[in-house]
């Protein structure tokens, strides 16, 4: 830390991405990516809009805005356009989050939202899952705060339904409840028809995952009017060309293709299910999975470990070091190839154990 750096962001503990290895190739399962790339209708638009490079973005998104208006049948004015979901999260964090409002979120789920919290400079209170790492949403009701929930949640995989969450919404009728749907498209269920009944539902989804868009980095925020204004109001203060042309340009030729979207998840969810049987053959315990990732644990070898000989051969994944979660590792489910290869590997490391 520089003698400069603000006294006010000293405690400050930032989010750690997963590595970006740069000592040669490996099979990448560490950052929930899709292993499929973008339409090459995507390429094409971003190759286009790079001739416009020279003028700003639309800072509404107005066109990106209508063509997601299209695909969700909500209005233009129920949505908001983000550099990544990241960016609508925070703007939620700022937006609906104080002193008094503090924000509310499980101990074990995205580790962006105690750090969200602390830049926001708001307090957070985290709720434990249950032993089994199930989210029990009576828990949630009469939270006291703005709830931020993954569903389905990370790293567990685990989801809940839409019926579930409007229990806490209606009990929650004073303040905010954000839901995060990053790996909504894997099997789970939206909460996004919820948006014109509950006026305090934040619905939060990504082109990062399904969409074959990390890198492009795009986002959206869906919700009543009023909230979207707010967070507006957030936008025109932090950064309103967030969304840069290329992106939108990458978002809307990719709402186009909607069957390779689908496609590409149902494959995923194939390749879920048969690396899920594979591993369980070979003694780990997994979660119920409704994303791009497994959550799984083996009782002959610590998380850690595992992590660590995968990477020796080439394959990585991702391990967390927090206490109630440290026996197990996060897995991105890649291509069926790609999967082969991580339970031929887990099998040789098992073996080598034993
Ligand atoms: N929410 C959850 C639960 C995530 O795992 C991620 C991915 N790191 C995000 C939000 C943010 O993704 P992005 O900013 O790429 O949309």
């Amino acid at each position: 830390m520089s003698r400069f750096f603000s006294e006010e962001y000293a405690d400050l503990d930032p989010y750690t991405p997963g590595e970006q290895p740069r000592d040669g190739v490996y099979i990448k399962l560490n950052t929930n990516e899709s292993p499929f790339p973008p339409h090459p209708a995507v390429t094409e638009a971003v190759e286009r809009e790079s001739r416009r490079l020279h003028l700003y973005s639309d800072p509404e998104s107005r066109e990106l805005r209508e063509a997601l208006s299209a695909a969700t049948g909500l209005k233009p004015e129920e949505l908001m356009a983000t550099n990544g979901s990241d960016e609508a999260l925070f703007f939620a964090f700022l937006a609906f989050c104080s002193r008094h409002t503090p924000a509310v979120f499980a101990d074990i789920t995205y580790g962006f939202y105690p750090v969200f919290a602390q830049s926001a400079r708001v307090p957070f209170r985290e709720i434990p899952l249950k032993a089994d790492l199930t989210l029990d949403p009576a828990d949630y009701y009469h939270a006291g705060g703005t709830v931020f929930i993954a569903n389905p949640n990370a790293p567990t995989g685990l989801a809940l339904g839409r019926k579930e969450i409007e229990g806490i919404l209606e009990r929650n009728p004073y303040t905010i409840c954000v839901v995060d749907e990053a790996y909504v498209d894997f099997g789970a269920e939206s909460c996004l028809p919820l948006i014109r009944e509950h006026d305090n539902l934040l619905v939060v989804q990504t082109f990062s995952k399904s969409r074959s868009l990390a890198g492009g980095r795009l986002g959206f925020a869906a919700g009543n009017p009023d909230l979207i204004q707010d967070l507006n109001t957030i936008r025109y203060a932090v950064h309103p060309y967030s969304v840069n042309r290329m992106t939108a340009a990458a978002g809307i030729a990719c709402l186009a293709q909607e069957k390779y979207t689908q496609e590409n998840c149902r494959t995923i969810q194939k390749n879920r299910e048969w690396a899920a049987g594979a591993l369980r053959r070979l003694g780990f315990i997994l979660t119920d999975s409704r994303t791009n990732f497994l959550f799984a644990r083996h009782p002959a070898v610590d998380g850690e470990t595992l992590y660590r000989k995968l990477r020796e051969k080439r394959i990585l994944i991702r391990h967390f070091s927090a206490e109630r979660i440290r026996d197990y590792n996060r897995i991105t489910v890649g291509s069926r190839a790609e999967m082969e290869k991580l339970v031929a590997a887990a099998e040789a490391i098992l073996k080598e154990s034993r």
